[in-house]
């Protein structure tokens, strides 16, 4: 699904990544963990395109990539609801915008403005609106940052059991490690 071969990144003189190399089978949940500052988002921009690597090589062949950023970048004048619709075309939006919602436990606030929602509630709204765009690829940048504990749990648990039924490729960037035990088959440490 995804190579990444000695790949390395730098903004001006800020050297972020040296000589990174990893795999990503098809159907892989690989936790991606590192202290803030090391570059775990860096890699997921690459993954996306938004950034083009120094050096070294990057082969994806994803179809379609869905990617839930660091901060949840909801539409402000949009309900929940209406942010997920946003990224989908007509065809049984209805039954897709339902599924998601109710995979991140968010139903009861598809009608609630950005505004209205905690942080936590807006990390799993723009969740469910990457879990309704589709693709073969998630990439989830830090998407329990603003959980507490328990519900962390509760959620990442969920969570699995949807990657699996959809055989999903997923890379979540994650400080925690006990979200990549639930979560993942496989963590990789990114280090300076
Ligand atoms: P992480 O997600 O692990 O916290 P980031 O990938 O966001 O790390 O950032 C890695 C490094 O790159 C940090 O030193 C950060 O300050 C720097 N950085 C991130 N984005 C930019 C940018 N747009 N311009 C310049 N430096 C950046
Ligand atoms: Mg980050």
């Amino acid at each position: 699904m995804l190579k990444f071969d000695r790949v390395c990144f730098q903004y001006q003189q800020n050297k972020v990544l040296e000589e990174l190399s990893f795999t990503l089978g098809h159907g892989e949940i690989l936790a991606l963990m590192a202290p803030s500052g090391f570059g775990k988002s860096t890699v997921l921009n690459l993954i996306a395109g938004l950034r083009m690597p120094t050096s070294g090589r990057i082969i994806c062949n994803a179809q379609k990539i869905a990617y839930a950023f660091q901060e949840p970048r909801l539409f402000p004048w949009l309900t929940v609801e209406e942010n997920i619709r946003a990224v989908l075309n007509g065809d049984g939006a209805d039954s897709v915008i339902a599924e998601a919602l109710e995979a991140v436990e968010l139903i009861d606030a598809a009608r609630l403005y950005p505004a209205q929602l905690s942080g936590g509630m807006k990390s799993r709204a723009a969740l469910a609106r990457a879990l309704a765009f589709g693709g073969d690829l998630l990439l989830l940048d830090e998407p329990f940052s603003a959980l507490g504990e328990e519900q962390r749990t509760a959620l990442a648990k969920r969570l699995r059991e949807t990657f699996r039924a959809r055989g999903l490729s997923v890379i979540l960037v994650t400080h925690q490690s006990t979200d990549a035990e639930i979560l993942a088959d496989r963590t990789i440490l990114l280090t300076k």
